[in-house]
């Protein structure tokens, strides 16, 4: 806020996000710049409104919230954060991993709730090893590698499927190997998504896949929460057709205590975090204003859709 207000005059909005349709319409005709979040919608009436609008800076690497082909035809320049964010979205990742593993979460839920009776039973909140298991990566790009990268240490086979396979030099030396989405499903213990949400991966992740993961495998979504058809996968984990699941986006968020995901214990939610570090954040929001400067004065963003 400091370094746009050096610059810019600045409207933010105030009150419950994400903004109303209606204010966003208004308030967009005469602004020649937007900083928008995952949240906000930016449809085709919200481009068409912003009769001066230059440039939409994304503060996210997601732009599945932006009507991409709206701010072409109006020549709207579109900036967003990609890799200053990949390390913290992949730690979040693995974090999730291990905890829904080895039952973190649901013990401090047990513990909390005055739960834990039996110290230290030979068979009680027994969870999983990482080691020696396969964990599938749907969407080898930016953050995917770094997850592929980081899970190496835990002794562990990664497998990945892309639309294009990944140069064979990069798959050795990430140590990865493509497969078919069939194959992933089937082989994998761990399937995590880092593929973007678009119309091509909307409710990809549905009950005809789910049906080939094995029963005692784990699903994990850091990537967008309509990837997911959340009530087949809400189904699959009540009838333990699959082993359990740790999500961080949901399919509309924020999601209530009342959802049935919150009532199932192997599962651990997360509140959209992926990129919330101090560091990170930071990165992100310096990359948001520089990329809005740039695209004001018509010049190509740091990073630009
Ligand atoms: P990226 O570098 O563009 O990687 C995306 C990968 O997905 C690419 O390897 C792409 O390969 C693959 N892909 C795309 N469409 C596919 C499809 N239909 N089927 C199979 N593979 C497909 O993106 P990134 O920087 O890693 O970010 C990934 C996503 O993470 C973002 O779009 C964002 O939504 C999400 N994210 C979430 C958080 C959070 O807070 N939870 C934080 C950061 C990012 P091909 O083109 O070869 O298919």
């Amino acid at each position: 806020m400091k370094e746009l207000q050096r610059h810019f005059d600045i409207e933010t909005h105030s009150g419950p996000f994400p903004i109303p349709k209606k204010k966003l319409v208004t308030k967009i005709k005469d602004k020649d710049g937007l900083i928008s979040f995952p949240y906000d919608t930016i449809d085709k009436e919200v481009i068409e409104s912003g009769k001066k609008l230059k440039t939409i800076s994304a503060f996210s690497v997601g732009y599945d919230h932006i009507d991409i082909k709206s701010a072409k035809r109006r020549k709207i320049i579109i900036g967003y954060t990609p890799e200053v964010l990949t390390i913290a979205t992949a730690d979040l990742t693995i974090t999730l991993i291990l905890d829904m593993l080895r039952r973190v979460t649901e013990g401090d839920r047990l513990v909390r709730a005055g739960g834990w009776k039996e110290v230290f039973g030979p068979d009680t909140y027994v969870g999983e090893e990482i080691a020696g298991k396969t964990l599938g990566i749907l969407g080898l790009g930016r953050i995917g590698k770094m997850v592929a990268k980081k899970a190496k240490v835990f002794d562990i086979k990664v497998i990945y499927h892309n639309r294009k396979k990944i140069p064979h030099k990069d798959e050795k030396s990430l140590g990865v190997r493509f497969v078919s989405l069939d194959s992933l499903f089937k082989k994998s213990d761990i399937i995590s998504i880092h593929v973007p949400y678009s119309k091509e991966t909307h409710e990809f992740v549905n009950k005809k896949l789910i049906k080939k993961m094995k029963k005692t495998a784990f699903l994990v979504n850091t990537a967008r929460g309509k990837i997911i058809k959340e009530n087949d996968l809400v189904l699959a984990l009540k009838q333990k057709k699959i082993a359990g699941a740790a999500l961080d986006v949901f399919y509309n968020e924020p999601i209530s205590n009342k959802h049935p995901l919150t009532k199932l214990q192997n599962v651990v939610l997360a509140p959209h975090i992926g990129s919330s570090s101090v560091k990170t954040r930071a990165k992100m929001a310096e990359l948001t204003v520089d990329n809005l400067k740039l695209g004001i004065l018509g010049k190509k963003p740091i990073y630009s859709v």
